[in-house]
């Protein structure tokens, strides 16, 4: 969005990889919107297309099959996809790699062998199921119980709006241990979807991201092994839950301002072709400046994604910095793709136009991954 800028974080090994990424986009990824569209989900095949080029977990540890990457790794592969338009493969592939980053950083030695090569690889999809239909903000509240039995756990409950719920092997699950407690009843297990009793209900219809889904799940007292338990220590949940959100919400931010840069770009193109009056839409006075304003807030939502990165590369990225970058990038999203869609006239009411599918699938952003209430909520708290 800068032009001529480089952030100082930026080396010619992940330019490299920034490349790869770029043509993955456009050969496996881009191609197969519309039938992912049609579809509601993915294919299994873009996922191990990308594990086989290393760019599926390319922050987790070589020991472990990833590619011994850094959070700039990743959010430049996030970059690309948004910057191709791609939501569907996104939304997934996000999630996958958090619940990726769940594994490693509060896993057994055993279960990050058995795990993280086959999510690397894309031989295993994984989701998130933390949100219940009671709430997701309100973790603490769950319903879902994992009850103690002499060989492992068993799990009965529902979750809701799971990402990746009906093509995911794996997720990496929330439930109550200990019913009568709440943060410390919260446990996390890594949960197969293959179990006895699980069950998938309704991929949910919404409003945007129609290439992801977004599913009802039920378990029916699934019976696990104890060493599905994350770490193998109870009610730790909600204490890594907090911890790796910030993951989640750095990246999300990364993502919001890719997205802003992408719709500047897309609007730009059209109001010089797009005549009025005699003349492009961009020799009007109201859309020139109406365009600056969008190219300096595109230019801005920049600086902030590096300055994220950069807390995240060394290593002093907290829970007001992730949660600032995440609310107000998000809302900057949807803010730019209101106004860009409006200069579009009709046609950006119209689903092929890439501005009208931006402006629905925007609208989640300030809502998932902890709520914007929320962030500004952590924000206040740390003043
Ligand atoms: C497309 C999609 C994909 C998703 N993917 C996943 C996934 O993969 N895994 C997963 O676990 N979840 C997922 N979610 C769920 C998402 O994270 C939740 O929707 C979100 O956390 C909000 O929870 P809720 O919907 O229950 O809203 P509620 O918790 O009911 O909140 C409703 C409103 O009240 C506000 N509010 C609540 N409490 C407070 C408070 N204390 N102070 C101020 N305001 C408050 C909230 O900000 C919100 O505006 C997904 C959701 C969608 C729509």
């Amino acid at each position: 969005m800068i032009e001529h800028y480089q952030p100082h974080w930026m080396t010619d090994e992940l330019e490299a990889m920034r490349d790869l990424a770029r043509r993955f986009v456009a050969e496996q990824v881009t191609p197969n919107q519309e039938r992912w569209y049609e579809q509601g989900a993915t294919d299994r095949k873009v996922w191990t297309k990308a594990g086989e080029l290393g760019i599926l977990t390319p922050d987790i540890s070589e020991v472990y099959g990833g590619s011994g990457g850094t959070f700039a790794h990743e959010a430049l592969i996030a970059h690309e996809l948004c910057i191709a338009g791609d939501t569907s493969w996104r939304a997934g592939k996000q999630i996958h790699v958090i619940a990726a980053h769940y594994i490693e950083r509060y896993g057994t030695e055993e279960q990050k062998r058995h795990y993280l090569p086959r999510l690397a690889s894309g031989e295993l999809i994984a989701g998130m199921g933390m949100t219940e239909p009671g709430g997701g903000t309100d973790l603490q509240s769950m319903k879902t119980r994992a009850e103690r039995y002499s060989d492992g756990y068993r799990i009965r409950g529902s979750k809701t709006f799971i990402t990746n719920g009906s093509i995911g092997d794996v997720l990496v699950l929330a439930a109550k241990t200990d019913p009568n407690a709440r943060a410390k009843g919260v446990s996390l297990f890594i949960f197969e979807t293959r179990t006895a009793g699980f069950r998938v209900g309704k991929r949910l219809k919404k409003i945007g991201l129609h290439g992801s889904d977004t599913c009802e799940l039920f378990f029916d007292d699934c019976e696990v092994p104890a060493d599905s338990l994350l770490g193998g220590i109870e009610g730790q949940g909600f204490y890594q839950m907090m911890k790796d959100l910030t993951y989640e919400r750095a990246l999300s931010g990364v993502n919001n301002a890719a997205v802003i840069e992408h719709a500047f770009r897309v609007t730009r193109d059209y109001v010089k072709e797009r005549m009025a009056f005699g003349k492009p839409l961009l020799d009007l006075q109201h859309v020139r400046i109406q365009m600056a304003e969008v190219k300096t807030i595109a230019t801005i939502a920049r600086v902030f994604a590096d300055f994220t990165i950069e807390r995240m590369l060394d290593g002093s990225m907290d829970t007001s910095v992730a949660s600032m970058s995440k609310w107000w990038l998000s809302e900057q999203q949807c803010e730019i793709v209101h106004r860009c869609l409006q200069m579009f006239g009709g046609h950006g009411y119209i689903l092929d136009y890439p501005i009208a599918r931006m402006y629905v699938d925007a609208r989640i952003e300030p809502i998932y991954g902890g709520s914007n209430e929320i962030l500004k909520e952590l924000i206040g708290r740390a003043l």
